[in-house]
């Protein structure tokens, strides 16, 4: 499988703001973030999109839901934070690298589900 953008970021071969790491994933502030806290949990198994996500990933997926809360913890947004994932070209995923984009720091509405 060719390089990924992220994994380039994982393996220290491009920089990033790094702000959470551990065996299975690692967690960057967003390069043109969306909101004022906007970072990206990343697995390092590179998973294009979620729906290539299998069963073997079962407990890497739990695993990265796991890391969101204690990330978004250490960011201090524990009780107001959105999570998106996108999966697919036409709803805007331009890294075919699974992650998932932590949000906060501003009011989203209820019909907004994007950002
Ligand atoms: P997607 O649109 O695939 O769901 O999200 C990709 C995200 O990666 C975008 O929000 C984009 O700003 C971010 N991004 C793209 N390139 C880089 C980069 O080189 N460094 C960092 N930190 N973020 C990036």
């Amino acid at each position: 499988m060719t390089e990924t953008l992220f994994t380039k970021i994982i393996n220290r071969e491009l920089p990033s703001d790094v702000v959470y790491e551990d065996e299975h994933c690692i967690a960057i502030k967003d390069i043109a973030p969306k909101a004022p806290t906007h970072l990206l949990v990343i697995p390092k198994k590179a998973i294009p999109r979620l729906v290539d996500a299998s069963d073997e990933d079962k407990a890497l997926l739990g695993h990265v839901m796991l890391a969101v809360g204690e990330i978004a913890r250490q960011a201090g947004v524990e009780d107001a934070f959105r999570v998106i994932v996108n999966n697919g070209a036409d709803v805007g995923q331009t890294v075919f690298h699974l992650h998932l984009h932590i949000l906060a720091g501003k009011t989203f509405s209820e019909a907004q589900l994007g950002f």
